[in-house]
């Protein structure tokens, strides 16, 4: 049995192929061309899935998709995905009628987390909170050793959780004003680092953005370097973050917080500030112990599917 783990985010969507064991055989990264249809994005991904089977001859295989969106993991329907122009589609039955295989889909964050909880944790922490941060801001949650979906699949839609209701909060991609994805996303952040740089146009950030093509690492650059802008960005994100978490820790009482996705590599400017926030509790216990530690696990998106997929089968 081969499991073909597939990322679908609203940049890239990455592909992995592990065997029943967990061993990485391949991997490959596409852009999200979202300029297709439903249907031709579906026929594009299915024609790495078709190629990898010829390289694979003779294997079963199964399908897991990890969506930066709403996913009904029951139904495989994907509903809404504020950087993904495909809702309400029914996303696995097309996969499965293009490539012959059984598919499984959820939510990209659940994905990740049962990754980093099967793979890269070894099932160490039963109660697991995984954050992801990136161009969405997503959560995935493993309960008492298990991923919890939830009643519709819609569990862990951190991101869109509300940390500004004041007049002047900022607009998020889903629509609506004050999510925390609006402020600590990779877009609300390039917003931050450009306001910083008309403030301060000789600053190291300023001078980082100038010469070299965007990246969230360059804010990360620019604080090693002691640029006080960008510090004070990872310093808000951080507080963002964590003034967000606090009430989901008072809810689930998690054992530890991963830290994933990209934005992630920044957390030696940004846990700080995160444990400010946590200190400042009045209900101390949930607190105190939490360990906030982050993802090594490159491409966990895809790997996690491609687990996610393989526990699905082995559950039949
Ligand atoms: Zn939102």
């Amino acid at each position: 049995m081969i499991s073909i783990g597939i990322d679908i985010g609203g940049t890239f969507v990455k592909f992995i192929a592990i065997n029943q064991n967990g061993k990485i055989l391949k991997n490959t990264k596409i852009p999200t061309n979202i300029k297709l249809t439903a249907q031709g994005f579906i026929k594009e991904i299915s024609s790495v899935v078709k190629e990898w089977q010829k390289d694979f001859k003779g294997d079963n295989f199964v399908i897991g998709m990890g969506v930066a969106g709403d996913t009904d993991n029951t139904k495989g329907i994907l509903h809404f995905a504020p950087n993904i122009p495909w809702h309400n589609f029914k996303i696995v039955d097309m996969l499965e009628k293009e490539t012959g295989n059984t598919c499984y889909a959820c939510n990209d964050a659940n994905v990740a987390a049962w990754g980093i909880h099967e793979y890269e944790f070894k099932k160490k922490y039963k109660n697991l909170m995984v954050i992801t941060l990136g161009t969405g801001v997503g959560c995935g949650l493993i309960v008492d050793g298990k991923l919890y979906q939830g009643f519709s699949g819609s569990a862990g839609e951190f991101g869109h959780i509300k940390v500004d209701y004041s007049k002047s909060a900022l607009k998020c991609a889903c629509g609506h004003k004050g999510c925390l994805e609006a402020y600590i996303g990779t877009k609300g952040l390039k917003k931050q680092m450009e306001k910083a740089v008309k403030l301060a146009p000789k600053s190291v950030l300023a001078k980082l953005l100038k010469e070299k093509e965007f990246a969230i690492k360059l804010l990360s650059d620019a604080a090693k370097a002691g640029d006080k802008n960008a510090l004070k960005i990872w310093h808000n994100f951080g507080y963002c973050l964590a003034v967000a978490l606090s009430d989901a820790v008072l809810l689930l009482n998690p054992e530890a917080i991963i830290l994933a996705g990209g934005v992630a590599q920044g957390s030696k400017y940004f846990t700080s500030a995160m444990r400010e926030v946590f200190d400042k509790q009045v209900i101390k216990r949930p607190f105190k112990d939490i360990k906030i530690l982050v993802s090594k696990q490159k491409d966990i998106g895809a790997l996690g599917a491609a687990l996610y997929a393989l526990s699905k089968q082995n559950e039949k």
